[in-house]
């Protein structure tokens, strides 16, 4: 029975170091099987050590020393093996979920800003420089803010020229241009001198072309106070377009006629692409038209609340889109709000 114990011991510790493929006992399954097998309650060395009793009596003891030993033995190569297991699979887990920090990262897709917002941002920039604040009015307007107090009284026939889209409550419109915060500006600071930018989405019921959009941007500009003079208008104009698009621009301001301005301007610079030479872009005329402009008419100044005989102001209007049309030649004014990503990614 001693022989068998020892056998039975060296077969199972065998067992336990054979690195034959086959029956490998590398998992802590196999490792807790074996452990049942050999040792556990129905194991092969327990039910051996059970039959101590068919020993005689004087074998007795030798045989209960070598069980403990051969069990104590099996234990602690149990023990051993499941370390080399549990140290086994931690490497394996290291080694499958290692990051390779020398690998080129996965590029994020980035966003970016519309066009029209890049040359508004622009505007704001210049201005802000020049001490212009912005001020934000509503899109959707009455007829008198955007006609009747900018001195364009019903059926005057200037409104042609800003035909709009009618909500079905009577008198409500969207704003055909930025000038209606015109009024809003100067109802809210007077007697306050004003000097503000007034940007924001205007909308035209016309007919869509390469040259007309019914929603485009506009910012309209108002400086209302004592002295203010076509002066002003004209260094503000130069040094807003010299800054934008460079000191060498040549300029040139014409006579025109607004409802609300009083005399009427629009200013022109110098085409950039063909340096006044003449082409497609400024239609062969050399010039590129900026904005329109003038001083503020003394009927919008009354209806702003400012006494015409004390105060005077100028204002201009003028297209961001426009702008940007000019500045990297884009030929089509319907590409903006067309929520094309082929054009709006070239930005
Ligand atoms: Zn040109």
């Amino acid at each position: 029975m001693l022989d068998k114990l020892n056998q039975l011991c060296e077969d199972a510790l065998a067992e336990l170091k054979s690195q034959d493929k086959q029956d490998k006992i590398d998992t802590q399954t196999a490792l807790d099987e074996w452990y049942g097998r050999v040792i556990g309650r129905k194991g092969a060395v327990t039910l051996l050590l059970r039959r101590v009793g068919e020993l005689p009596r004087e074998e007795r003891p030798a045989f209960g020393r070598r069980a403990n030993e051969a069990k104590q033995a099996l234990e602690a190569a149990y023990e051993a093996r499941a370390q080399e297991i549990k140290a086994a699979e931690l490497a394996c887990s290291l080694r499958e979920g290692a990051i390779d920090v020398t690998m080129p990262g996965r590029p994020l897709p980035m966003g970016r800003l519309h066009p029209s917002t890049q040359v508004l941002r622009n505007i704001y920039d210049i201005f802000a420089q020049m001490g212009f604040q912005v001020y934000h009015s509503p899109e959707v307007e009455t007829d008198e803010y955007n006609f009747q107090w900018l001195n364009m009284p019903p059926h005057h026939p200037a409104r042609d020229m800003w035909d709009t889209f009618y909500t079905t409550q009577e008198g409500i419109i969207l704003r055909t241009h930025t000038s209606p915060g015109q009024i809003r500006a100067m109802r809210e600071f007077c007697p306050e001198p004003i000097r503000l930018i007034l940007p924001g989405m205007c909308y035209r019921y016309e007919q869509i072309s390469a040259r007309s959009e019914i929603q485009f941007n506009q910012v309209e500009g108002l400086a209302v106070g004592r002295h203010v003079t076509l002066t002003d208008l004209k260094g503000t104009m130069i040094e807003f377009t010299r800054r934008l698009y460079g000191a060498e621009r040549v300029m040139r301001f014409r006579s025109s006629h607004f409802p609300f301005t009083e005399p009427s301007v629009e200013v022109d610079m110098d085409c950039i692409l063909c340096q006044g030479e003449g082409c497609p872009v400024c239609k062969y005329t050399g010039w590129l038209e900026i904005a329109g402009a003038g001083m503020v008419h003394p009927v919008v100044l009354r209806n702003g609340g400012y006494d015409p005989d004390e105060y005077s102001g100028f204002a201009f209007g003028m297209g961001p889109e426009r702008i940007a049309m000019q500045v990297y030649s884009i030929t089509d004014i319907r590409q903006f709000w067309a929520n094309d990503l082929r054009f709006l990614e070239q930005f």
